[in-house]
């Protein structure tokens, strides 16, 4: 599995590809009706702006020359009541597509999420979280302009162009040939400019995405960053990405500002060249009024050109994010319901490992043929080394990533046999980390069973010993509390979990017991709130403290990915191997000999 990190770049896809464009359009028809209705307002505004030079050609030509003031002012009302409309028609419109705009980047999001939390650990395993969290906030509010009224943009530009053109050629075809020659020119300078544009916007993409994922990565870890004084050290890394982003975007915009000079250069050019033409060719068969109305004309017809130019510079744009958003819901979801998986019935909590081996990465075995059996209601503590594969193994009950051979079997179910839903709403999970989501208190022990009621809140918080503490917070069970629990101390976090565990009611739960040395009274505390919860339940617990070890009815000692010994505590410590030498050594680096020491109940 490739890993990402902040200062690497994601690949970039060489050509340009339209179909990222065509496949957005998913989104983009849903609203189609509306879309069509602001792309008619639209139009008519162009159309009754049209008739401004009309008027004001007619001033100048008629009334003026006849001295008519009735009629001039008539000219005048008209040109200001057109204007009106236009405007009026415009901002309908502008509403209308605010909307669609947001309604297409809420469709997009919610995609978005709704996969990211079908992908399996491995993926999350593989980046960093702020690369994940830019594409679904930033990336998607960048394309929701352009899926919405940039393409409706487009369209407008478009006919625009050709109503002025039919307007020009109407009132004199030469002139207005003058003005569409510049045209060939500017195809081809944006032809030419086109690769460098898109691999600039790529780029940024990628900046950005890596400072992204620095400034989560140092959000997560600010703690510990003040506790070794690391600040300087990270600001100069952040620095460093802040400075390439700002690099490659300036970059970015001098290739696309290219394009924008070019149809401001070239359009001027143009209207230079026809009032010339026009005066010294043309005149007096085009009269003052008609080449005054032709400069008007060609201002006209080089906007949309301008307005397109920037759309264009938009869509390259887009097409960079697009690229990252559909990779991401691209993303293969490994672990998924089998075609013919059905529902795991209610469980007893019998567990059979059969022969499992599994590798994280190709051809690293990180478990070896591991096989057990644990009948329902037992508890197993699991201990060894670091890195011996524990938590590997609990992993693979609750299914979080595929096997690569042999069985899990729950009452004789295949783990990958079984719908995930079925399967995972009979596990609890309880790790080191006990996860605090921002809510109440009540909202993180309801997380599991939203259905459940307050007096079965109350109920589990008191057989885990935390109603105390969260009837003594100034709101109780609606106190507040902020993501990850900023406020709670470890064991309190701990607590709320076992709540949050019991309300959940699991037939086979895994607990991957705290190392963090709490105070006497909390250890105690969270000792009740273990025995409370293994009862009736077959668990499965990484354990490191000896008490809650001895109480295991199972000990099983993993080392190098395979289950060394195992047996109750007296028959191990009998057996005077590798759990012996746990127990009994006195160096201070296994955290489980410290935890030996706590005096329990
Ligand atoms: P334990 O819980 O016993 O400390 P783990 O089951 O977490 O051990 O890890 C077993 C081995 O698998 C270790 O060598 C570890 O580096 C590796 N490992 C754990 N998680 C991953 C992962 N997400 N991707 C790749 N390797 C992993």
């Amino acid at each position: 599995m490739a890993r990402n990190k902040y200062d690497v770049d994601e690949s970039l896809e060489t050509p340009f590809d339209f179909s990222h464009l065509k496949r957005s359009l998913v989104y983009v028809k849903r609203y189609k009706w509306k879309m069509l209705f602001a792309m008619l307002l639209s139009i008519a505004a162009s159309i009754v702006a049209l008739f401004g030079p009309k008027f004001i050609q007619a001033a100048i030509d008629v009334a003026m020359p006849n001295k008519d003031l009735a009629l001039l002012f008539r000219y005048a009302g008209l040109l200001t009541g057109s204007i009106l409309i236009s405007i009026l028609l415009s901002t309908a419109r502008g509403f209308i597509m605010a909307r669609v705009g947001q309604d297409i980047v809420y469709d997009i999001r919610d995609d978005l999420f709704k996969h990211l939390q079908a992908l399996p650990f491995s993926y999350y395993d593989s980046r960093p979280q702020g690369k994940i969290l830019v594409r679904v906030v930033q990336y998607v509010n960048k394309v929701s302009d352009m899926l919405s009224n940039g393409i409706i943009n487009i369209f407008i530009e478009l006919l625009n162009l050709v109503f002025i053109a039919v307007f020009m050629f109407l009132t004199d075809a030469k002139l207005a040939l003058v003005i569409v020659a510049g045209l060939p020119v500017l195809a081809a300078i944006i032809f030419a400019i086109k690769p460098a544009q898109r691999r600039a916007w790529q780029q940024v993409n990628n900046k950005t995405s890596n400072l992204s994922a620095y400034t989560c990565e140092n959000i997560e870890g600010v703690k510990v960053t003040e506790g070794f004084n690391r600040q300087a050290e990270n600001s100069k890394i952040y620095d460093r990405l802040n400075k390439l982003t700002n690099v490659f975007w300036m970059k970015a915009i001098y290739v696309s500002n290219l394009v924008g000079l070019s149809v401001e250069n070239i359009s001027q050019w143009v209207l230079a060249f026809m009032y010339m033409a026009g005066i010294a060719w043309f005149y007096p068969a085009a009269s003052v009024g008609v080449i005054l109305a032709m400069g008007t004309y060609a201002s006209r017809f080089w906007q949309p050109i301008t307005t397109l130019a920037m759309l264009y510079n938009n869509l390259v744009n887009t097409v960079s994010y697009l690229e990252r958003i559909f990779q991401t819901i691209d993303e293969p979801v490994e672990i998924r319901d089998a075609e013919n998986a059905y529902q795991l019935p209610p469980i007893a909590g019998r567990v059979e490992f059969s022969h499992v081996s599994f590798e994280y990465e190709p051809g690293v075995r990180v478990l070896n043929d591991v096989s057990f059996t644990v009948e329902p209601g037992q508890s197993i503590a699991l201990v060894g080394p670091t890195g011996a594969g524990k938590s590997t193994i609990v992993n693979l009950v609750s299914r979080f990533y595929n096997i690569t051979e042999g069985q899990v079997l729950i009452d004789g179910h295949s783990v990958s046999q079984v719908t995930l839903k079925s399967l995972r709403s009979q596990m609890g999970i309880m790790l080191q980390d006990s996860f605090i989501f921002s809510g109440t208190i009540a909202d993180n022990i309801r997380y599991g069973r939203l259905d459940a009621t307050q007096a079965e809140l109350e109920a589990a918080a008191k057989r885990v010993q935390a109603h105390d503490f969260i009837a003594g917070m100034e709101r109780g069970y609606d106190t507040q509390v902020n993501e990850r629990g900023g406020r709670l101390s470890q064991g309190q976090k701990q607590l709320i979990s076992f709540a949050r565990t019991l309300v959940a009611d699991p037939k086979i739960l895994v607990l991957d017991e705290a190392t963090s040395s709490i105070d006497a009274r909390t250890e105690q505390l969270l000792q009740q709130g273990i025995q409370e919860l293994l009862k009736g339940r077959t668990s499965f617990i990484i354990a490191h403290r000896l008490s809650t070890i001895q109480s295991c009815d199972r000990i099983m000692f993993i080392d190098g990915g395979r289950i060394v010994e195992q047996g109750t505590h007296e028959e191990l410590m009998a057996q005077k191997g590798r759990y012996y030498e746990l127990c009994t050594a006195q160096d201070k680096e296994l955290s489980m000999d410290e935890a030996s020491t706590v005096v329990i109940q």
